[in-house]
């Protein structure tokens, strides 16, 4: 029953509906209000007419005595017809005089005389009121000795009337009284068109504002769903599109309190951006921004429809997974890492992506425990992760003090001028574990104080080398390094006199300069002082805009090896290539491609303006000694020579 009422209820809010429910309503209370209104009406229309009789007829008609024949038969008939016309339009059916004489009430004017006394001529006047049988006649007699008007409903044997009588004193001291009529057949015909027009009023007044109701009421479900669609907005992550942790957070404690038991099949899964920070120093925010979208979309794509994927903050993801257990979790995270690994051996991704991820079972406890004690668990995780990178920091400490970094060198060829430059590259010759190439290391030692006895290490073996072969060296500075506000300092500490300074070019990657733009230049001003040149390294990978190039107090720029490795497959590399040759040649820097492994690479490269190359085909990068002896016996120049022929 209650169901029933509801439904009902539910029903109600459809626009028709409630219009017709407004409809009914309206009627109904205008029918109570119908017959007190109307007859207030019809008594003020009667009482107005009565009361301006005196002026329609003029008040020498009732001062005057009729009975001497002061009137003609045809001005009485005349009067009597004004008055008629008077009557018709004010919609009232008879208005007439009555006066009082010898004791009985006469009438001696009236609109509209019945037909049969109009065939009797003196009946037009002194017609008594008790000859029409009219039953109000003692009330007329009463009301004149009052002052006030008095209404009432009688019948003669006519019709029957409802009726005013308004007493009223002549100049000359004759009692009158004024009267209307309106017969009551008139009367409920003044009812049922009140009703019939009062009904097609509402139905008019339905039939406008039904649309106007439906307008309504579509204006407020299209507003109902922009308010959702805002909600919508604010409910998400604007950068990844995946919820964000507030969404995150009802929705983990709706799932708890529904089904809050033990029992309940709840897991999340954390995912935490390893090298986020690396990426933002190394290539820019913008590359940073890029790798969490990147981040967003792969465990949107990887887990199921049913989980909800959520950025907690900056660099930390949470899916929540409900009904997935031991088997499902370990396919999704398989999932995962084939997905993480297809994405980091990917030709045209610019940088690894690592992550911590880690699987949380619930056990009971409320949202907030829950996540509190998984993030607790994701520190320990990356603890565990921190320890090995402390470790290895320090086994690179050892290795520093035990000597076994080594800087090798590789050409830089710059055919025009005919010159031949090296780039520092270091290497850790490990007891144990071999060679171990500088990926493997600098990351880390880059979370510490150990990058920079790195760097000195290398920019002390870059120096030797460039007084060695009197040429210049390029070495590698990370952006830990460079954000050092000692850095100019130590740097001159290093480069202590302008012979050496002007033989080293530092190359820094776009990140550095565009994070900070004022104060890079500063720096990098402050060190064109004594000599020193700068490259930009990298170039095209950190997605920044090449306007800000002409301002960096740069004398090279050197293309990412991506884009000389993609240079025959990748329709967008030359043209960026070609343009970039184009900036430098009016700001006045150099423009080197690295990764030049080919002759096709060279040829290429050569049609676009590009004619300084760094790369596998001119040499890989080997120690000092077999760099020096080759550059010494004229390998570079000769393999410049052969380039020309
Ligand atoms: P990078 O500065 O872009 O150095 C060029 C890298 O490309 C070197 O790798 C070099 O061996 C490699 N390379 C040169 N020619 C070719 C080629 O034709 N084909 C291909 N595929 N690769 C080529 P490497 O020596 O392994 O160094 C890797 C990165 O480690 C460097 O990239 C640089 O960012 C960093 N690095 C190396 N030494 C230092 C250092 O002393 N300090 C710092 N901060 N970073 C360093
Ligand atoms: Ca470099
Ligand atoms: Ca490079």
């Amino acid at each position: 029953m209650k169901k029933d009422y509801i439904s009902f209820f539910k029903k109600l809010r459809s626009p028709i509906l409630l219009a017709l429910l407004g409809f009914i309503i309206y009627i109904s209370l205008s029918f109570i209000h119908m017959e007190s209104q109307l007859l207030k009406n019809i008594d003020l229309q009667l009482l107005t007419a009565a009361q301006n009789i005196k002026y329609y007829v003029g008040e020498d008609y009732v001062t005057k005595d009729i009975n001497k024949n002061t009137y003609s038969t045809d001005e009485i008939i005349d009067k009597g017809d004004f008055l008629d016309n008077i009557a018709k339009k004010t919609e009232i059916d008879y208005l007439y005089i009555l006066v009082k004489k010898e004791n009985d009430i006469h009438y001696v004017l009236m609109s509209d005389l019945p037909e049969e006394l109009i065939k009797h001529p003196t009946a037009y006047y002194w017609l008594s009121l008790k000859e029409t049988e009219d039953d109000s006649y003692l009330l007329a007699s009463e009301t004149f000795d009052k002052n006030e008007p008095v209404f009432l409903n009688s019948t003669d044997k006519w019709d029957s009337y409802r009726s005013v009588y308004v007493p009223q004193i002549s100049s000359d001291g004759t009692q009158y009284i004024a009267g209307a009529d309106i017969t009551i057949s008139h009367l409920r015909k003044s009812i049922s068109s009140w009703v019939f027009f009062g009904a097609l009023r509402s139905l008019l007044f339905l039939a406008l504002s039904l649309p106007l109701i439906c307008a309504f009421m579509r204006l407020k479900k299209e507003n109902a769903a922009t308010k959702k669609k805002i909600i919508n907005l604010n409910e998400m992550d604007h950068l990844t599109k995946t919820f964000n942790r507030n969404i995150g957070m009802e929705i983990l404690n709706n799932i708890i309190k529904k089904e809050n038991t033990k029992d309940l099949s709840l897991a999340i899964c954390l995912v935490d951006i390893q090298n986020l920070t690396h990426i933002n120093n190394k290539l820019g925010i913008t590359a940073g921004d890029n790798l969490i979208k990147i981040v967003g979309n792969i465990l949107s794509s990887n887990f199921r429809k049913t989980d909800a994927v959520v950025r907690f903050e900056g660099d930390k993801f949470m899916v929540i997974l409900k009904g997935c257990e031991a088997d499902c979790r370990a396919v999704l995270i398989k999932n995962l890492q084939n997905k993480l690994s297809l994405f980091n051996t990917s030709n045209k991704n610019h940088y690894y992506l690592k992550l911590h991820i880690l699987f949380c079972v619930y056990k009971g406890e409320t949202a907030q425990e829950f996540i509190k004690n998984s993030f607790l668990l994701l520190d320990l995780h990356k603890k565990k992760q921190n320890t090995s990178d402390a470790l290895i920091q320090e086994e690179i400490i050892d290795g520093l003090n035990r000597n076994e970094f080594r800087t090798f060198f590789q050409p830089k060829i710059f055919t025009q001028e005919k010159q031949i430059e090296f780039e520092a590259l270091v290497r850790w010759f490990h007891p144990e574990k071999g060679m171990i190439p500088p990926d493997k290391f600098i990351s880390i030692s880059e979370k510490s104080f150990v990058i920079h006895n790195l760097t000195k290490k290398v920019l002390k073996d870059a120096v030797d080398f460039s007084q060695r072969t009197n040429t210049k060296v390029s070495v590698n500075i990370s952006p830990v390094v460079f954000q050092n506000p000692n850095f100019s300092k130590e740097i001159r500490g290093i480069l202590n006199s302008r012979k050496i300074a002007k033989l080293i070019v530092l190359e820094i990657t776009e990140g550095i300069a565009l994070d900070n733009f004022k104060v890079a230049v500063d720096k990098m001003k402050d060190l064109n002082k004594i000599g020193v040149e700068f490259s930009i390294d990298d170039f095209g990978i950190g997605y920044s805009s090449l306007s800000y190039l002409e301002k960096l107090p740069i004398s090279e720029l050197k293309i990412d090896k991506l884009f000389v490795r993609n240079i025959h497959t990748d329709k967008i590399n030359p043209l960026i290539i070609d343009f970039v040759v184009k900036v430098g040649k009016i700001s006045g820097f150099k423009v080197i491609a690295e990764g030049v492994e080919t002759k096709d690479h060279i040829k290429t490269l050569t049609s676009l303006g590009c004619n300084n190359f760094q790369g596998y085909y001119f040499d890989k990068p080997q120690s000092a000694d077999i760099i020096y002896e080759k550059y010494s016996s004229s390998f570079y120049h000769n393999m410049i020579k052969s380039l020309k022929e």
